[in-house]
């Protein structure tokens, strides 16, 4: 379903992604561990078009947003890219619209459906992920958990068929992973394809089906997560997960 090919980026001199590849199948739930800096975000950033990269190709359902170093024509890779949603580490909502109005404005802006169309759909979101009595309130109201909830609900918003999550629970205190973390989980169940940047060992362990692990802008290692995360082949995996266990 997603296919990455040979992706390199540098931001200058710096050579953040050598040569990525690797592909995404219908219901997978791909775990990404690496170091700081290894360029996971960056990889993930790319994938929705948040970075230019400087070659190689991404394609979904065998469409190109890039081919070759050669991206599509706007409104296709508009089209293309719309098939992922992203949440990220810092929840990234605005904070001067309350929940409901952060998960119908790009929908509304992109004037896809009715006003109603969006707000029924938002509703039945926030329900989703616990939140159905949130729906007027502002961001700042919010814990943590609760805002990287409504910043999942927000991605579900235009149905897409790949969901990234770039450290979701990172900026969170311990006691609030837990209820995101379960809502990753129930998407799982539901099979939803996701690629999940996280350092939670225990989630890509228990919920994912493949694991990647990069170093210095490539992939060293990938394969289930339980072979990988207990029995790494590379020394390199290895020496990181020894430092992380
Ligand atoms: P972390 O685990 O800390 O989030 P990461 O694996 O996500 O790290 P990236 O954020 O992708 O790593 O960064 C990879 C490298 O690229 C780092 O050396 C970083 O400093 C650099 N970098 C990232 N974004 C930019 C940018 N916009 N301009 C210049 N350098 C950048
Ligand atoms: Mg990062």
């Amino acid at each position: 379903m997603l296919e990455v090919s040979n992706l390199k980026k540098s931001f200058g001199q710096l050579e953040v992604l050598k040569q990525i590849s690797f592909e995404v199948n219908k219901n997978d739930v791909v775990a990404i561990i690496g170091p700081s800096g290894s360029g996971k975000s960056t990889m993930l950033r790319s994938l929705v078009h948040l970075e230019e990269i400087d070659g190689g190709s991404i394609a979904v359902d065998g469409e190109f947003i890039v081919n070759d170093g050669v991206y599509s024509k706007p409104q296709q890779l508009k089209k293309i890219a719309s098939k992922m949603g992203m949440v990220f580490q810092h929840f990234n909502l605005f904070p001067h619209l309350s929940v409901l109005e952060n998960l119908v404005l790009a929908p509304k802006l992109l004037k896809q459906g009715s006003t109603t169309e969006h707000r029924e759909r938002g509703l039945e979101l926030l329900a989703k992920v616990g939140l159905s009595d949130k729906a007027d309130v502002l961001p700042a109201k919010l814990s943590g958990g609760q805002k990287q909830r409504v910043a999942i609900a927000r991605a579900l918003m235009r149905n897409p068929e790949i969901l990234l999550f770039d450290e979701p629970t990172s900026a969170l205190d311990p006691e609030l992973t837990g209820e995101v973390l379960q809502v990753m989980k129930d998407l799982a169940k539901e099979s939803m394809t996701m690629i999940v940047v996280t350092h939670e060992m225990e989630f890509a362990r228990d919920v994912a089906n493949k694991a990647i692990f990069m170093d210095n802008g490539e992939i060293i290692e990938s394969g289930s997560p339980s072979e990988l995360l207990t029995n790494p082949k590379r020394d390199r995996t290895k020496a990181f997960l020894h430092r992380t266990v």
